[in-house]
């Protein structure tokens, strides 16, 4: 095997090694024996070099017209279609899903940039017809300065799009550290909006790990907004770090997803939406579905299809076209599911398929987890409560539909939830009862599109949403302005109530 390629920082514009001089590997988790390229382990000087460089950037991007903005993102999102194939590629050696579920990864930021461009031509404030005579109104977005983002290895480019995006359009700049497992995504991201002509130190990249190189950046007196998706205890974390300076903070972390199934459903479509919500990308997303809350009458009927079917499920190394499930992200992780797996069978949930690491042939190079369903689930069990990150499904029975969005909501997270049935009063109940940021008809847990606001409620988030317009509202702030032209003092609330 040739050398590993070693990847710098991004700081104003020029690649430069850390300022500690240290490095880590990237190495792909379908087989170890890969490594996807050196990265820097950076800390706080590095932080610092990256902060300044993007405080210099602002001066000159706050004042770019949106519109050239706009046209910067548009072509970044023309060259992300252009280098598509090679990017999903490059994801998949260094996250381990599959190929058609990294095109779609790549697919989502090619939809970010496209939109967000075209929001260079709105960014739309009000008017409205002021109290007074002869004065006029409006109020427009302005960007806050520097933004501090720090990403997870799941969505390796989508998630570091939805920040980057809509941060640029407004006149931010930005550091970034995205996961230390998957920093290539966001250096190709980055290589794009550079090819497309954004100045140098407008994105900066910073690599390493999250207590080195991204508490720095969380902490950094001149960085003002963080935006962080990840897990909840390190949103935790951020909260307090930030509280004292009150840095504008946006928080999107764990879920645990339900999908309500009732009598009346198609089980067809139940079967295809569930294998995909639950096994997809290996059950790593933070929208999996995770939790099968079936009505009793067709839990028999579906629990047997779905394990015959899952049980076919064929995984391996995603670059290859046939394999439907790729690897877990690292060691640690195929811990966490593990450990669940076993807590899953103390507390007394009937296990039915998998449950333990793959390690058949090939496989043993990579941390590979069988796909995974227990049956019989109380609604109070520890696999039926926590996020595990894994291909792990926990079927639930219950007798109503009120039961059913009972234990749907019964857990501390509110991402995303969905409901299979063809009965249109209940699908409608439902639309308004579950309490979670997003809520799907007769489709799984996933799906987000990038236009519409995403995130959840409870400890999911702490209020933003990413995606729609409404993201804009996390990064930029409005300023309401008056223009009196009456050429004299005219006192709101005072001369108008005579
Ligand atoms: P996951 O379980 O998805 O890896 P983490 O919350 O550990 O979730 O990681 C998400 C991102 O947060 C990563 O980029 C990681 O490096 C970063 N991170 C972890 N700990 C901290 C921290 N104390 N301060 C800032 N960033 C952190």
């Amino acid at each position: 095997m040739s050398e590993p390629k070693v990847y710098k920082n991004l700081i104003g514009g020029e690649w430069v090694e850390s300022r500690s001089g240290q490095t880590y590997e990237n190495r792909n988790p379908a087989d170890t024996r890969d490594v996807i390229g050196i990265f820097q382990d950076s800390n706080a000087d590095d932080i610092n070099d990256a902060v300044e460089a993007a405080k210099e950037a602002y001066k000159h991007w706050r004042l770019m017209p949106a519109p050239k903005r706009g046209e910067i993102l548009f072509r970044a999102a023309q060259l992300l279609q252009e280098r598509k194939e090679q990017y999903a590629r490059d994801m998949t050696r260094e996250m381990g899903k599959v190929l058609r579920e990294t095109r779609g990864d790549v697919q989502e930021a090619i939809d970010m940039g496209f939109f967000m461009a075209g929001e260079g031509r709105r960014l739309f404030g009000q008017t409205t017809p002021s109290e007074m005579p002869n004065k006029f109104q409006m109020s427009i977005r302005q960007p806050l300065g520097v933004c501090g983002l720090i990403t997870p290895w799941n969505f390796p480019m989508a998630i570091p799009s939805w920040k980057i995006f809509p941060a640029l359009i407004v006149g931010n700049t930005v550091v970034i550290k995205p996961a230390e497992d998957t920093p290539l995504s966001t250096y190709n991201l980055v290589q794009c909006l550079m090819d497309a002509g954004l100045p140098p130190g407008v994105v900066n990249i910073v690599t390493g790990f999250g207590p080195t190189a991204g508490q720095p950046l969380v902490t950094h007196p001149d960085v003002p907004v963080i935006s962080f998706t990840g897990s909840t205890e390190t949103g935790k974390i951020i909260t307090k770090l930030t509280a004292e300076q009150m840095k504008h903070v946006s928080l999107e972390m764990g879920g645990k997803n339900p999908m309500i199934v009732m009598d009346d459903a198609d089980l067809d479509l139940v079967l295809e939406g569930v294998l995909w919500g639950a096994f997809g990308t290996t059950g790593q997303r933070c929208t999996a579905t995770s939790r099968l809350i079936v009505h009793k009458a067709v839990v028999g009927e579906l629990t047997e299809r779905l394990v015959e079917r899952a049980r076919t499920i064929r995984i391996g190394n995603g670059l290859d076209e046939q394999v439907e499930v790729g690897p877990v992200i690292n060691e640690q992780q195929l811990e966490t599911v593990t450990r669940y797996i076993g807590v899953g069978r103390d507390e007394g949930a009937r296990l039915l398929l998998g449950g333990s690491r793959a390690e058949d042939g090939d496989l043993r190079y990579g941390y590979f987890c069988q796909p995974t369903i227990f049956a019989d689930v109380d609604r109070t069990m520890t696999i039926a409560q926590e996020e595990i990150f894994g291909p792990v499904l926990s079927i639930i029975p219950v007798g109503s539909l009120e039961e059913a969005i009972d234990v749907a909501n019964d857990v501390k997270y509110g991402l995303s939830s969905s409901i299979y049935t063809r009965d249109v009063n209940k699908a409608f109940q439902a639309m308004r009862d579950l309490y979670t940021g997003i809520v799907y008809v007769n489709a799984p847990t996933i799906g987000a599109e990038i236009h519409l606001p995403f995130g959840g409620t409870k400890a999911t988030g702490n209020g933003h949403r990413e995606g729609g317009l409404q993201v804009l509202d996390f990064y930029s702030e409005w300023k309401s302005i008056y223009v009196d032209y009456s050429g004299r003092l005219q006192r709101a609330q005072i001369d108008n109530a005579e």
